[in-house]
């Protein structure tokens, strides 16, 4: 059977758990990760990349559609959903198997299985070939997360879909419903309102994208009507019938509930933490909502016992769990590392316009106290952007008052998901308006808008 003892086993190998094992080995620990499905976890095989390769599509077709617009001709665009999928697909598959390739590289040992806790520092793995347990003084719990499901919503894989069945979708959606309007439920809503399906969205908050500044809420909003999607804010679906290739949707909306018939339906409603059947409750971790309540250190109050990416607190992105990952590695390796920082990590939905943030809003910078300088630079103010084809979309800024700090920066445009990074590093080095305005932005490129908002935070916006 070989080893079985090693200096720290994580379970789960999504961006969190490769990540920190990867980590680790590198700073000489005897690593050995569990996985009970596939290696890259949701992110690559079910989440941030195959719904990127799916959007890429969609991006190429719009484009199509504007050809002439370019000076371009095209006979009539067309697509084939199954070659679109099969090549999702196909970009999971490969970067999953670069994740073994790196694992191996490292001297990771693979185990395939479903792990669980016997005791702290004892993990039994059981899969089709049976049993085993290995033990670890450290081990880091990075099971990850599934969609929520609600009551009398669940999906069945043919109506009712959760982003599973909508990332390998058994047909093309005429009439969709799409259940919430967070980044997971917006994409897989641009993704085919792109390739023509007539899709509603039902948020129940008042805005769309609702962790986003609420002026960008707005501009959302605006640029996904006019691209033809139907969005109804407020409102919350109570009941799906099911019949014979239809589903009747209840939609309360102001007071009244309307039917609506759709072929199918998106519940993209939020996650759930994976923590059934981890053994959590004899060991007396605490679990909040179905995520495990950690520290910032993401210790769990166990000896030993870590947990991060999605089973722990949010924001729920690929990104935190990796950084969570190589902070505890680093820990358990005797480092000093820094604490993760929610407030300085990004966002980013990949719709059409996409949409990106890093800390604050303007009204939570409020809620705390901030006097705020706000600077707004619209895209159709950048030679870049006009150049294009893309004059849709805004930056924001947000300052504090008094000593210049950048408390937040909200984008809606093409590729602000690529430029968001530039505040992330701001932000990570407490940087000011002045440090902002001294640095100088190539040009022609979109990033001249960022440079532009800051500008217009003190009334010295150049181009508008
Ligand atoms: C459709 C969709 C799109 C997304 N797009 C983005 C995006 O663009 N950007 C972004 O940052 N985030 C995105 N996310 C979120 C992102 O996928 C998650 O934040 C990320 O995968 C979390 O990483 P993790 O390592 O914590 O967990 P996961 O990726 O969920 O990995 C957990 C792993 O643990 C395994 N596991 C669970 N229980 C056990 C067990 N008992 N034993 C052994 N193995 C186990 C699972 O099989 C899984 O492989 C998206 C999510 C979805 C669903």
């Amino acid at each position: 059977m070989g080893n079985t003892s090693y200096d720290l086993i994580v379970i789960g190998a999504g961006p969190g758990g490769y990540v920190a094992a990867i980590r680790a080995a590198q700073l000489g620990l005897n690593v050995a990760v569990v996985e009970r499905e596939h290696l890259g976890g949701i992110c690559l095989n079910w989440g941030c990349i195959p719904t990127k390769a799916l959007l890429r599509s969609a991006e190429v077709y719009h484009l199509m559609g504007r050809a002439e617009e370019f000076g371009l001709s095209l006979e009539k665009p067309g697509f084939d959903l199954a070659k679109v999928v099969a090549r999702s697909r196909k970009v999971a598959g490969q970067l999953a198997a670069g994740v073994g390739h790196l694992l191996k590289k490292n001297k990771v040992k693979v185990v395939m299985g479903t792990a669980s806790l016997a005791a702290p520092g004892e993990v039994v793995v059981t899969s089709d070939t049976g049993e085993q347990r290995l033990s670890a003084p450290h081990v880091i719990l990075a099971t990850g997360a599934r969609a929520r499901e609600l009551p009398g919503l669940e999906a069945d894989g043919d109506l009712v879909w959760t982003y599973r069945h909508a990332l390998n979708p058994p047909r093309m959606p005429r009439k969709l419903l799409v259940i919430g309007s967070g980044a997971i439920g917006i994409e897989f809503a641009s993704f085919f309102n792109s390739l023509g399906a007539d899709v509603t969205v039902v948020e129940v908050m008042d805005r769309v994208l609702p962790v986003e500044d609420e002026e960008i809420s707005a501009l959302a909003l605006k640029a996904f009507r006019k691209h033809g999607l139907k969005v109804m804010t407020g409102a919350s679906v109570k009941q799906l019938d099911r019949a014979s290739g239809r589903v009747s949707a209840h939609i309360e909306h102001g007071g009244k509930v309307d039917r609506q018939d759709f072929d199918t339906v998106i519940s993209a409603v939020g996650i759930v933490g994976n923590v059934e059947g981890l053994g959590l409750e004899a060991l007396g971790v605490k679990v909040d909502r179905s995520h495990v309540v950690v520290d910032q250190f993401c210790r769990t109050g166990v000896d030993g016992l870590y947990a991060i990416g999605d089973l722990a607190a949010p924001p729920w992105l690929a990104h935190k769990a990796s950084h969570e990952g190589v902070m505890v590695a680093e820990l358990i390796a005797g480092k000093n590392p820094h604490p993760v920082r929610p407030e300085s990590i990004a966002g980013c939905t990949y719709c059409q316009p996409q949409v990106a943030s890093v800390g604050y809003s303007e009204a939570r910078a409020r809620e705390l106290g901030h006097e705020v300088k706000v600077g707004r630079f619209p895209f159709i103010g950048n030679g870049k952007a006009i150049a294009l084809g893309e004059p849709e979309g805004m930056v924001k800024t947000v300052f504090d008052a008094r000593t210049g700090e950048l408390l937040g920066a909200h984008m809606i445009g093409a590729e602000v998901t690529e430029l968001i990074q530039g505040y992330v590093v701001g932000r990570t080095l407490e940087t000011t308006e002045a440090e902002l305005i001294e640095s100088v932005f190539p040009h022609p490129t979109l990033s001249e808008a960022m440079h532009e908002s800051v500008l217009a935070a003190l009334g010295r916006a150049i181009h508008i």
